[in-house]
């Protein structure tokens, strides 16, 4: 569905397609993903529609115009292009965290290690904090269908990152750019625990020392 105005194209969402469209080429531009992978996706608060990245498709040709506009049963209501495999996910986890105004999906390449060791990243940096502390790890689910959104759902808790075992990275955010920047972070932090646990082992944070460090992201960090 195109909405025309005097003769001319209005795009649905202009605003979100653009901040969708961003945030998906701040993946490449952050080393999280190779060639047509990974993909970032918005939800709009007002509609409840959902824009999300085209299917297959180069970061290096793409434009906010190809963005595509799903609603949250999984048709196209605007957009020329395929949306991505794995809008299904997105889309479940929609449907069942009202709260969630965003997510990301990475295979970068220090979380995905601990995504082939099905085993969660454990928190020995004050950064881990802002994702909630030690990542979760969510069971194998064969991709491109519904199953992964509700694996992530089970698993995820209060954090804004899980690894999804054998295959990589989804982060949540209240926002296309809060997941985005989560979807940075978890990769930082992956790759600093893989680096320290090369060297002895770390110093876990306890409960207490997570929590007044995400409070502390909650209260003081940023421009007020
Ligand atoms: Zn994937």
């Amino acid at each position: 569905m195109t909405i025309m105005k005097n003769g001319d194209d209005i795009m649905l969402l202009e605003k979100l397609r653009e901040t969708v469209w961003k945030c998906n080429l701040e993946l490449p531009k952050n080393g999280l993903v190779k060639m047509t992978s990974g993909n970032v996706s918005g939800r709009d608060p007002e509609t409840g529609l959902v824009v999300i990245k085209p299917s297959g498709y180069s970061y290096e040709q793409m434009k906010p115009e190809d963005m595509v506009v799903v609603d949250l049963n999984c048709q196209v209501v605007e957009g020329h292009l395929t949306p991505s495999v794995d809008t299904d996910t997105h889309l479940c986890v929609y449907r069942q965290r009202p709260d969630v105004f965003g997510i990301a999906h990475t295979h970068s390449p220090y979380a995905s290690s601990f995504a082939a060791l099905g085993k969660p990243i454990p928190s020995c940096l004050t950064a881990s904090a802002m994702i909630g502390g030690e990542i979760p790890v969510g069971g194998y689910v064969p991709i491109g269908g519904e199953a992964i959104g509700a694996e992530i759902v089970r698993k995820i808790g209060q954090s804004l990152a899980i690894v999804m075992q054998n295959h990589g990275v989804f982060t949540i955010g209240k926002s296309p750019q809060q997941a985005t920047k989560m979807a940075v972070e978890v990769e930082e932090i992956a790759m600093i625990t893989h680096l320290a646990m090369l060297r002895g082992t770390p110093i876990w944070l306890t409960s207490d020392q997570i929590a007044e460090t995400f409070n502390m992201y909650r209260d003081q960090y940023g421009q007020k």
